[in-house]
């Protein structure tokens, strides 16, 4: 039945939002509620509670005094407003201090209570709302308080990091372990006295970080935190507040809103913006989580016989295509945006969400700060309900404004598959990826010298601008690239995989569209061979900061390329007719020369100081004959080394031997 909704819907874009399916149909005229006093509202007249729950016979508040244990202090039946769907309740006083949850009963059943799925604070573990007044949870300044900007998206510097991997070992010199407030801490350091935490990431030169999920989830007993569970994060409970073992008391409610915006305050006043990974595409539990328990049947998709569809691959998937959903995710990253400051989301399995609700994700949230960066993965986990031309998948891109979406074009083809360890990519010596890595340089765009025919993945330039592909060769997903480079270079020593590792991120760092790096990867952190390390303890996860001092030549490295990529706007053009007139690449027969690309960034691209650049990547295992026109070229990387200054000497051109797995970039001043 699946395949056929499938079939019909591809081409028909005209279908109505709320009838794709029979399970669909039910929803049409359905009464929803786009308030923002959805669950909670405290004002001067009182408490005021408005859970939405249209189809439910009965619904009963329970405020307790604790976040957890004991009977109710008092059960309040809810009245239902049949107009919009609410039911509501009103108490005298501002009950600060106090917890809530809801109870609903539909088809003759109560089901268990629910916090909603509004709840912005909570008590621990999650299970029930808490009742606290917001304006006491701002650190000072917090007014004033503010991301970087951000002209184009591609002057973005990513770097995706799990708060306890980064703070956690003792080696981090970081007093909060695996909490937010790891991020506050300036001035520590390595044993070897490098710096670590933020001061590392200033030094580093990104310009925001990534925090893997930080709302409420499921999997770690925060009720019992000495006993060190680990997981990334990807079980959502409660969208709406931080995550409590993140925060160093995750008994009271107030202290994780508080310590989180302490977190972003110290970010932004380093400079650096902050990235959140929202995960709306699913719920840690089915029939349990706050979506069932509130609104059964509703926010979550199903296939017409009922059952819940997959295409998290977790279990099941939620429907953004119907309104109070396409609504909840809108308002929720407002939330985030305005309350906590936050300042990009990325969409995890974001084509399980249709490209509509992404698209009014972006518009919403650019009238709150034109910076917001948006992006996702651009794929599903599995088959969905929705029709394949309305998710926003990475082949539909270009029907979203202000999205972008994760090239795995140039992932796989720099270093290899994901799903094969012992497989090489164009930076690690195998033939035929380099038309796909041309895919990547060019962002995905439409250029006269690339063929998409040829690419491993996607056969057409998807993104109508640079500003939608983001770059990278690895994140928290499947081997780190250091682990990746010892299963697919078995022979090699280090020093060889570390030549591989410069080459894989100069071409991620040198390419048009916004380069992304996961964290430690710039000391060569590994995870022990463990792709997927969700739920590893912190002997696979954390990162070992004595890497640094042993592997600084590559985090020199490291430094260079983002450096290199502040200074010259000619690695960050804005449009695809740009990137077509100014990127030249140079003819190379890869029959004859495999793993070998030479290209031209030139003219003073997109307003370069340099009148032009010539980038050569050489992936192959022995030196490459490239023929540089002649001129006076000064150096900028060559042999593993780097200087954005480009003062690594110079070059009058003619046939020059490039080394191998290494990149040669050269600099004509004027
Ligand atoms: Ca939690």
């Amino acid at each position: 039945m699946a395949v056929s909704i499938l079939t019909m819907a591809a081409g028909a874009s005209a279908l109505p939002a709320a009838a794709q399916s029979a399970y669909d149909a039910q929803f049409v005229n359905y009464p929803t509620y786009s308030g923002d006093d959805l669950e909670l509202l405290v004002d001067a007249s009182g408490t005021h509670f408005r859970l939405w729950s249209p189809k439910a016979q009965q619904v009963t508040l329970n405020l307790y005094d604790n976040g957890r244990n004991g009977a109710p202090y008092k059960k309040v039946d809810m009245t239902f407003d049949p107009a919009n769907g609410t039911w509501t309740a009103n108490e005298p006083g501002q009950l600060y201090g106090k917890f809530y949850t809801f109870s609903v009963k539909q088809d003759g059943k109560w089901l268990d209570e629910t916090p909603g799925v509004w709840a912005k604070a909570v008590g621990v573990n999650g299970k029930r709302a808490a009742i606290i007044d917001f304006s006491t949870t701002d650190p000072a300044g917090w007014a004033a308080d503010k991301g970087p900007a951000v002209d184009n998206f591609t002057d973005v510097i990513v770097y995706e990091m799990h708060h306890r991997d980064f703070s956690v070992d003792p080696s981090s010199g970081i007093a909060n372990k695996g909490k937010f407030l790891a991020l506050t801490e300036s001035g520590t350091t390595s044993p070897q006295g490098l710096a670590t935490g933020i001061d590392h990431l200033k030094e580093l030169g990104v310009t925001h970080v990534h925090i893997l999920p930080s709302y409420d989830f499921n999997s770690v007993d925060e009720a019992n935190l000495p006993s060190n569970q680990y997981n990334w994060g990807y079980d959502p409970q409660n969208y709406n507040a931080p995550e409590g073992s993140y925060s160093t008391n995750p008994s009271d409610p107030a202290t994780r809103v508080k310590e989180m915006k302490e977190m972003v305050k110290a970010l932004h006043d380093a400079g650096i913006g902050v990235i959140m990974d929202v995960v709306y595409n699913h719920t840690a539990e089915n029939d349990g989580s706050n979506f069932e328990l509130t609104a059964p049947g509703y926010y979550h998709r199903h296939w017409d016989d009922g059952r819940y569809s997959d295409a998290s691959g977790c279990g099941n998937e939620t429907a953004s295509d119907r309104q109070q959903m396409r609504d909840y995710i809108v308002n929720s990253v407002k939330y985030w945006a305005d309350e906590y400051h936050i300042d990009g989301f990325r969409f995890d399995l974001m084509a399980i969400h249709d490209t509509e609700t992404m698209n009014e994700v972006a518009a919403e949230l650019k009238k709150i700060n034109p910076s917001i960066f948006v992006y996702g993965e651009g794929w599903t986990a599995g088959d969905s309900p929705l029709a394949v031309d309305r998710r926003a998948l990475k082949e539909n891109v270009s029907a979203m404004t202000d999205i972008a979406v994760f090239s795995d074009d140039i992932r796989d083809a720099v270093k290899g598959h994901y799903t094969a360890a012992e497989d090489r990519g164009f930076a690690t010596g195998k033939p035929g990826n380099e038309e796909t890595v041309k895919i990547g340089i060019v962002a995905a765009t439409a250029h006269p010298q690339v063929d998409y025919s040829k690419g491993n993945n996607s056969k057409f330039p998807y993104a109508m601008s640079p500003e939608m592909i983001v770059n990278y060769v690895s994140c928290h997903d499947d081997l780190t690239l250091t682990d990746k480079l010892r299963k697919s270079m078995p022979e090699e020593s280090d020093s060889i995989r570390q030549a591989a590792a410069k080459l894989a991120q100069t071409i991620v760092f040198t390419s048009q569209g916004t380069p992304f790096m996961f964290a430690g990867e710039e000391v060569f952190r590994d995870k022990k061979g463990v792709h997927n390390s969700y739920i590893s303890p912190d002997s696979i996860n954390a990162i070992d900061w004595n890497l640094k001092a042993r592997n600084i030549d590559l985090f020199n490295y490291y430094k260079g390329l983002t450096a290199l990529r502040k200074a010259h706007p000619a690695f960050r053009m804005t449009t695809a007719e740009d990137i077509a007139k100014h990127l030249v690449f140079d003819k190379i027969d890869s029959a004859k020369q495999p793993n070998l690309i030479s290209y031209t960034l030139k003219d003073h691209a997109n307003g370069d100081a340099w009148k032009e650049i010539k980038v050569v990547f050489n992936g192959a295992d022995h030196a490459q004959e490239v023929n540089i026109p002649k001129g006076d070229w000064r150096i900028v990387a060559i042999d593993g080394k780097i200087s954005p200054d480009a003062d690594l000497g110079a070059m009058q051109g003619g046939k020059t031997m490039v080394s191998p797995y290494s990149a040669l970039i050269l600099a004509k001043l004027k």
